[in-house]
């Protein structure tokens, strides 16, 4: 293919999202429920934009952090007894 012809072509796909559509985008590209259009241009974009390349390396980044956080809170025991251990050891620290 004539480069000068793809590099247009590119340019007008990827140019079908904004920025500012992509940043939207972002969450439902990481869950995989775009469309495969939506994908395609999508990863056009991502190709030729170099914001959008950093802000989606943010995301994949926070979204993976936040997976690794457990789900369930403190179970009140536990909290108790760190408490508790904190509070000894302030105790014991004072006098
Ligand atoms: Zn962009």
């Amino acid at each position: 293919m004539d480069n000068n012809f793809k590099q247009q072509l590119m340019g007008y796909m990827a140019g079908n999202f904004t920025c500012k559509e992509m940043a939207e985008l972002v969450t439902d590209y990481l869950e995989g429920s775009l469309t495969l259009t939506q994908r395609i241009r999508f990863q056009m974009h991502m190709g030729l934009c170099l914001a959008c390349r950093n802000y989606l390396s943010q995301m994949k980044y926070t979204v993976a952090t936040l997976r690794q956080l457990p789900s369930d809170p403190i179970p009140p025991k536990i909290k108790e007894e760190l408490l508790r251990r904190f509070q000894t050891w302030k105790k014991g620290k004072s006098s």
